[in-house]
């Protein structure tokens, strides 16, 4: 059985296809909101500095105009895969326009997490077939040693200005070369060519190059076309119209911009979606409790962004919210990993008329497929699927299940489904499958069809995942990369990495290990095992870090050699119900 979406969504009006992502959210032409009644997009939560869309249309074509001269891109010649650039920096309200001025050359964006180490980034850089990088003080040391593993030269680096939460910022290079100065410079320089597309050449041309590791391996780029986020940006709109309307009149808002805008929430949902909107976007580098509770009140935000470990935190220091005027929060939305019911009870018995609604999505469907709203809140569910969204609950042996209450693998087929993964024919074929039904996602998540008690719509609940992804704080941690990393350690003749529970962060890496000779005889186990951490924490980003090891005698594998986490999942789970 196909599920769609319930009949008091409206229809999804046809996204366009031959336009940039940039022309459809910053032009009246294309239905966002129009310019008067709009507030600045995007607003420092630490200065106040802001752009209105006029200006940020301005400084994405003086640019657009300088990158040319400096890295030679052209708007109608070369390859959009020869045009890279990496954006590795703490979030700005000047992100999206750099993302913007390079797609204005025909380029492509690729966001890279502003936790990564230099190698994770070099991965990245590498992968990405990057030519430059945009980064800010608080990484650039970090830029410098991937930049340099990844062959992508100094002068390729550019300075953003960060309102920079980190005491200790770096030693710029002399010679290297800031954003203003580009922007400055650009003003000056003849105008760029038009960029004319043909019919449907926006559904394959990417314009984002964001990393998952998918439902197995290690991080791939997923190729996100400039289609696949004008839809979603529609389909969310569109679904949320009628009690936009009905709550607020059709009000902008002003809405919480503290996840990081590299990965895809923040880059679609949160970014692109308000700015199409009309709505402003207070801007903080990084999410620290006391700025978010700080701009809230200062710039009275109505809409808070997070993701499930922030709703735990918040519930957890309850007297340093009371500090606060929150009064001005009415929605809370949360996605990238499960909210557990007890979170939405005790955010609600303080704040009983925030609304906390869920969203369920992925890189690989550029957002939000599923999502409870204020006409349609049921707490544990993600929700209503978006119009244009369809899913089908498959069973492991292939079979479509017809019920409710069944669990099964989701699968989606949306026009935000992405294109599929950079230079990765077979993950991409299958992940993506094709039948006489159209082109559909299979996410590796385990969920069913329930229908709400209160309104009688069907929503989707994910209650279980059964690709091997661990989420910590709404990040992705790929086991395989993990286990590659751990194997390189002399301690470590063979392991296997699933995820944990765990009450702050959501998820946490396990390592099982199967030890090498001398563990236990000439070096003590405990020490082993704090080596082993060690070498983790010295390569790798902090969200990645292994909370626990366990050694094992052997990893239960199937004959072909793949690992079965499952049982090792299994096994743990049953070890902590007993304790
Ligand atoms: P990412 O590509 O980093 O956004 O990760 C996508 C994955 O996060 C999904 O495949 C799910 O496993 C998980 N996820 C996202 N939203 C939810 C949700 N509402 N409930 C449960 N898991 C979620």
């Amino acid at each position: 059985m196909i599920f769609k979406s319930p009949s008091w969504v409206p229809k999804l009006p046809p996204p366009p296809d031959s336009i940039p992502v940039s022309e459809f959210i910053l032009n009246e032409k294309y239905g966002r909101r129009s310019l008067k009644d709009s507030r600045d997009p995007y607003t420092c939560g630490l200065t106040g500095k802001s752009y209105s869309t006029e200006q940020i249309r301005a400084r994405r074509d003086d640019l657009a105009k300088s990158l040319r001269e400096e890295l030679g891109w052209q708007v109608s010649s070369g390859s959009a895969y020869e045009k890279v650039g990496v954006i590795f920096c703490l979030n700005t309200i000047d992100l999206m326009m750099i993302s913007w001025a390079i797609h204005r050359l025909n380029g492509i964006s690729s966001p890279a997490n502003a936790a990564y180490s230099p190698s994770e980034l070099a991965f990245q850089l590498k992968t990405s077939r990057a030519k430059c990088i945009f980064t800010c003080s608080a990484l650039l040391p970090t830029a410098v040693e991937a930049a340099k593993i990844a062959g992508v030269p100094e002068h390729a680096i550019y300075l953003c200005p960060v309102s920079d939460p980190s005491p200790k910022a770096a030693q710029i290079p002399s010679g290297m070369k800031n954003l203003e100065e580009l922007i400055s410079r650009g003003k000056g320089l003849l105008d760029l060519e038009d960029q004319i597309w043909s019919a449907e050449q926006g559904k394959i041309q990417t314009a984002f190059i964001c990393y998952s590791s998918g439902t197995s391996g290690l991080p791939k780029g997923v190729e996100i076309s400039h289609f696949n986020i004008i839809s979603n940006v529609l389909q969310r709109t569109t679904f949320e119209a009628p009690w936009r309307k009905q709550h607020t009149n059709d009000a902008t808002e002003v809405v919480m911009g503290c996840l990081p805008f590299s990965h895809i929430y923040g880059l679609v949902l949160i970014c692109h979606t308000s700015t199409y909107r009309g709505d402003q976007v207070i801007v903080l580098p990084k999410f620290d409790l006391v700025n978010f509770l700080k701009s809230i009140e200062g710039f009275k935000i109505y809409e808070l962004f997070v993701v499930p470990p922030i709703v735990v935190l918040m519930t957890k220091n309850l007297e340093v919210l009371r500090n606060y005027d929150l009064s001005s929060v009415k929605f809370l939305y949360t996605g990238a990993a499960p909210l557990g019911k007890e979170s939405v009870m005790a955010m609600q018995s303080v704040y009983p008329d925030w609304q906390v609604c869920q969203a369920y999505g992925l890189t690989e469907s550029a957002t939000v497929v599923s999502s409870t709203s204020r006409a349609d809140n049921w707490h544990g569910s993600s929700g209503s699927l978006l119009p244009g969204a369809e899913v089908r609950i498959v069973s492991a042996d292939g079979k479509d299940i017809e019920e409710y209450d069944s669990p099964g693998e989701l699968w989606v087929k949306a026009p935000s489904v992405v294109i599929g993964y950079l230079d990765n024919e077979k993950a991409t074929k299958e992940t993506f499958v094709e039948d006489q039904h159209g082109r559909w996602l299979k996410t590796g998540d385990e969920g069913e069809m329930r229908v709400c008690p209160a309104s009688g719509n069907e929503h989707v609940w994910i209650v279980d995942r059964i690709k091997e992804l661990i989420k910590v704080n709404g990040n992705q941690v790929a086991p395989a990369e993990l286990e590659g990393h751990l194997l390189s350690h002399p301690y470590v003749s063979d392991c296997a990495v699933i995820s944990i529970p765990n009450e702050v962060s959501g998820e946490a890496p396990k390592a099982y290990v199967v030890k090498s000779n001398g563990v236990g005889k000439t070096v003590d186990e405990e020490a082993a095992k704090r080596e082993i951490m060690e070498h983790v924490k010295k390569h790798k980003t902090k969200y990645k870090w292994v909370q626990e090891i366990e050694f094992i005698d052997t990893i239960p594998k199937s004959p072909s050699g793949k690992i079965l986490r499952r049982i090792l999942r299994d096994s743990d789970r049953a070890q902590r119900k007993k304790q």
